[in-house]
């Protein structure tokens, strides 16, 4: 049994951990999410470890966030154990929430700037965010059968989009994850911050670097850099309507 991460953020959003189908997450359809997940035993051990020890944790498989019908999905990696893990819903919780919610908002994607959990009136506008793991994994790193395993899930997801979506993978993982759900090369694609690759398909790929605290506190990843990639992504939805 892996380690479990010292209690870093105390919140009050843990008190309100979302359940599916509430607030704007997707709901449990065994199709694009399942609840009841535990196709990873590693995953599943791990959270049930975390429920006993944190039982006011969420502590399950969690749910994309976000207008279904948005043209604009973001792709993260895997839900933090005292941020998603803990609240139920994508990025709330933990630092890379802070700096993400942020810049939707600036950018027209939602209607608050924060993220504090279950409850709080957050909206998504024309934005989804989906992870490509849906479990929290011990230290932040699934393992590659596990990005696998959980991958038919975004393939299901995106599957039902029509052409023309902008898809925004944070971090290398996220970029391969949705390659993968697509049936692209990887070969073809790689992954760069800024890049953006147009997909056969008709979707467009956009990069960031993770919106982690790792990255934005080395400096790999400045709060300008990640906003002109929302501000990318805004100008391009804009022309298109
Ligand atoms: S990571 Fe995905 S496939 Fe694995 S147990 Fe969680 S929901 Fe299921």
């Amino acid at each position: 049994m892996a380690t479990l991460p010292r209690h870093r953020v105390q919140s009050r959003q843990t008190a309100n951990a979302c359940a599916p189908a509430d607030d704007g997450l997707w709901p449990s359809d065994g199709v694009i999410f399942d609840r009841k997940c535990t196709a990873c035993p590693r995953l599943a051990a791990y959270l049930a470890e975390g429920k006993r020890r944190y039982p006011h944790y969420y502590c399950a498989p969690v749910a994309p966030f976000g207008d279904r019908n948005a043209r604009l999905i973001i792709v993260g990696l895997a839900p933090g154990f005292h941020g998603a893990n803990a609240t139920g819903r994508p990025f709330t919780g933990d630092y890379a929430g802070i700096l993400l919610y942020r810049t939707l908002y600036r950018y027209g994607f939602s209607n608050k700037p924060e993220s504090t959990g279950c409850g709080d009136g957050l909206e998504l506008r024309d934005c989804r965010i989906s992870n490509s793991v849906k479990c929290a994994p011990p230290a932040n790193k699934p393992t590659p059968a596990e990005i696998r395993t959980c991958n038919r899930f975004l393939a299901a997801e995106l599957e039902r989009e029509p052409p023309g979506r902008i898809l925004l993978a944070l971090g290398a993982i996220a970029h391969s994850a949705a390659l993968r759900a697509l049936k692209l090369k990887q070969a073809d694609y790689p992954f760069a911050h800024g890049a953006q690759h147009r997909l056969p398909n008709g979707h467009l790929l956009i990069d960031s670097y993770h919106c982690s605290r790792y990255n934005t506190q080395t400096g790999r990843l400045t709060e300008s850099m990640f906003e002109a990639v929302f501000a990318r992504a805004a100008a391009l939805l804009k022309k298109k309507r």
